[in-house]
């Protein structure tokens, strides 16, 4: 049982303090939390949209606001932009598969001791968060970061992990490779030329699952890296620093 700050005053002043709970990351929308609780290790994320407080078992904060900016992409396929009826179809199978991956409760060890690697060395050319404005028409908040890459560069697993969802050609993500890593913690790495690894094998970190392309609703090749706990999408970037974030005790 955990048990929180008891203070007493009286004419001596003393604490119980059975053990704390320590948040480590930045205590933003759009960032991954870890929660030290004794020599237990949970994760949470704070979604782009979160309000305050944000209460976590019996602890509350507020979520400082991030500055989600907008960004303008001209030259998408008008298609991608403004789906036929006969594309709502594919749309469906897209979101039903990638949804029910994001929902898959981790079977992997839960180890955070490698922690996260770039899948790419790049320039980022989109960033988490943003609303995108598509040929002037807006569209829903950015889910991932996007780097730019040449087709055919390598996409190595950022940490160990199980393959969820690899292939499926979609309307929007073009060919996906999905990692479960514990924790209810997976990645996402979209647009994929070709992927390299198959539905329940077991890639290390560093493995090349799979290669950058423009597969799905892509002005360029690039590879769209998504990150998802609990089913809660955050910067993919927050991962890098997993085991070196600044914590606070509660
Ligand atoms: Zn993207």
């Amino acid at each position: 049982m955990r048990a929180s700050l008891i203070c007493l005053m009286s004419s001596l002043f003393f604490c119980l303090n059975a053990h704390s709970i320590e948040l480590c990351g930045n205590l933003s929308q759009g960032e991954l939390v870890v929660v030290k609780d004794g020599k237990d290790i949970f994760l949470f994320a704070l979604s782009r949209d979160e309000t305050s407080p944000y209460h976590y078992q019996n602890i509350s904060f507020d979520v400082q606001k991030t500055q989600w900016d907008e960004q303008s992409i001209k030259g998408v396929a008008q298609n991608k932009v403004t789906p036929s009826k006969k594309d709502e179809a594919e749309i469906l199978r897209e979101q039903k598969d990638i949804g029910a991956a994001l929902k898959t409760k981790s079977e992997m060890p839960s180890d955070l001791k490698k922690g996260f690697i770039l899948p790419v060395e790049g320039v980022i050319t989109g960033h988490f968060g943003y609303r995108r404005i598509f040929n002037g028409i807006k569209k829903n908040p950015h889910s991932g970061t996007d780097i730019a890459a040449p087709e055919g560069t390598p996409v190595k697993a950022s940490s160990d992990g199980k393959v969820l969802l690899a292939g499926g050609n979609y309307f929007y993500s073009g060919n996906v490779v999905i990692l479960d890593h514990g924790y209810n913690l997976q990645t996402i790495y979209a647009h994929l030329k070709q992927v390299a690894v198959q539905k329940g094998d077991d890639v290390k970190q560093g493995d090349i699952i799979g290669y950058v392309g423009k597969t799905g609703r892509a002005t360029g090749a690039h590879l769209h890296w998504g990150a998802s706990v609990n089913n809660v999408r955050f910067r993919p970037h927050s991962l890098l620093d997993i085991n070196n974030k600044p914590c606070r005790s509660f």
